[in-house]
């Protein structure tokens, strides 16, 4: 075209968080050419793979937030994020229909492997490298193998690849969501259980699902997961998995290494693992024909008696144990310095996770499919049965952080990385899953919801489903 309209152009912020993106957008094969070759440098891994995988992303975030069909590259000068190679690969894709670099990679077969690969719970660009280069092309060559590694979420993702493959649906979603309600409501009647991920932001389908769960007494959450596994556990639900402890201390606010708040991992108490999810999830909201099903599996009596033992013993109302403060605990992040005093609690608070976990310890030794060897795993998995295995994360945070965990886990990933560099860039803030930071004051800011976040971050507020970045 001779003239094309950029009036446009200047409205449209540098930062993708400030634009916000929803799932569907007018510029699909672009952006969906444009995440390939982002997909294809983070795969390759190799020193400036990172930058240009970030560069591919940035550009496609800004197709997404176009408010119109791109149909001349022209309609992009202005924007920062659109560079030179993906002008090229923009404009090939407008002159015929496809760029020739991006249909290279999908047709090549390294990238077809790597992807195969990596889709292996457990695996990385690394590993799945090294596996292509030994001469494996496919998961049955894997499995061939035998036993490869010691990393049992490799073992247990070959096991039940095809199983992690088939993407998580909405409905598997809510039903899971509904029991770990039904669970947490017995467990601790004032528990927040919260979706994040994928389905928050709208998504109808997902790799897993993260599910977000926080108590308005602080400290009364650091009990409620190791209850909350036993009792899927008890539901025979559980399958395999690991817990973290919660890590997070104020010091972290005057380390400035990778290890601190600068790592973009979080320092939450969480389970991440892989659950039993009954056919029934597909098809039945309902709870209780769950309920039932899960009856009828075999479990040891004694098994049993052990759970109500623990569960009895662990079960004191978490309002008994928790002074409310009325300056502090109850308004979430009360606005505090991480000085002396907190220090102290967070180390009294640590002390006492500690000692709970040490006290239902040892934790493998609780879940049935705990210790299952490799052969045994393979066999469970070419059993013939009426579930499904699921990726699963599970997360707790203190109500002091909630509203910033949330923003955290809900993402998009990019989302993420955006407002996080644009907090640090233009506000000189940290922000993590865990609060927005002053670091030279040694302050956080507190939040009690979402838009606080968003008004700290001198952002306009973004729905989750516009944080599909
Ligand atoms: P999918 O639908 O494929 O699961 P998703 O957006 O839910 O996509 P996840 O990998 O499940 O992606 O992650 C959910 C969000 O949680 C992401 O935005 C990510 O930034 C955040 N997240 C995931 N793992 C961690 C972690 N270990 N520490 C901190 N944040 C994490
Ligand atoms: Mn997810
Ligand atoms: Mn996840």
């Amino acid at each position: 075209a001779d003239h094309v309209d950029t009036s446009n152009v200047t409205e449209v912020s540098d930062w993708a968080c400030k634009r916000g993106a929803t799932l569907t957008h007018c510029n699909e094969k672009f952006t969906e050419a444009l995440e390939l070759l982002q997909n294809h440098a983070e795969l390759r891994n190799e020193a400036s793979d990172y930058s240009r995988a970030l560069a591919f992303r940035r550009a496609s975030c800004v197709l997404k937030s176009l408010p119109f069909a791109l149909t001349d590259v022209q309609q992009l000068i202005g924007y920062k994020d659109i560079g030179e190679h993906v002008r090229k690969v923009l404009a090939d894709i407008l002159d015929y229909g496809s760029s020739p670099e991006v249909e290279e990679i999908r047709n090549s077969e390294w990238f077809h492997k790597m992807k195969l690969f990596t889709n292996v719970f457990g695996v990385g660009p690394a590993i799945a490298k090294s596996w292509i280069d030994k001469g494996w092309q496919s998961i049955a060559d894997v499995r061939l193998a035998g036993s490869i590694n010691k990393d049992w979420r490799i073992s247990w993702g070959l096991a039940f690849y095809e199983d992690l493959l088939t993407p998580v649906t909405m409905q598997e979603a809510e039903a899971f969501e509904t029991l770990i309600r039904t669970e947490m409501k017995k467990i601790s009647p004032l528990s927040i259980v919260t979706v994040t991920g994928g389905f928050r932001r709208g998504k109808s389908n997902g790799h897993d699902i993260d599910i977000l769960m926080t108590h308005p007494d602080e400290g009364a959450e650091t009990n409620i997961l190791s209850k909350l596994m036993g009792a899927l556990n008890k539901c025979d639900l559980v399958l395999k998995g690991y817990f973290t402890q919660n890590t997070f201390s104020s010091e972290m606010l005057s380390d400035d290494s990778k290890k601190g708040l600068r790592s973009h991992f979080d320092h939450f108490e969480k389970w991440i693992g892989i659950c039993k999810f009954p056919k029934s999830f597909q098809t039945d909201r309902k709870l209780q024909s769950v309920r039932d099903s899960s009856e009828t599996l075999p479990e040891s009596a004694q098994q049993l008696s052990h759970y109500s033992r623990t569960i009895q013993h662990q079960d004191v109302l978490p309002s008994e144990h928790v002074n409310i403060s009325a300056d502090n605990t109850m308004s979430p992040c009360s606005k505090h310095t991480f000085k002396t005093d907190d220090k102290q609690k967070s180390l009294t608070l640590k002390r006492e996770r500690t000692e709970m976990l040490e006290d239902s310890s040892p934790k493998s030794k609780r879940f049935k499919y705990e210790d299952l060897s490799e052969k045994e795993v393979i066999s469970l998995a070419n059993s013939d049965r009426n579930w499904t295995a699921r990726r699963v994360d599970l997360i707790v945070s203190p109500y002091s952080q909630y509203y910033y965990a949330l923003v955290g886990w809900t993402g998009s990933k990019h989302f993420n990385r955006d407002i996080r560099l644009y907090a640090q860039k233009v506000l000189g803030l940290r922000l993590t899953s865990h609060g927005l930071f002053d670091m030279k004051k040694g302050e956080a800011l507190p939040a009690s919801s979402e838009e606080e976040v968003f008004r700290h971050l001198q952002l306009p507020y973004r729905d989750p489903m516009e944080r599909n970045c």
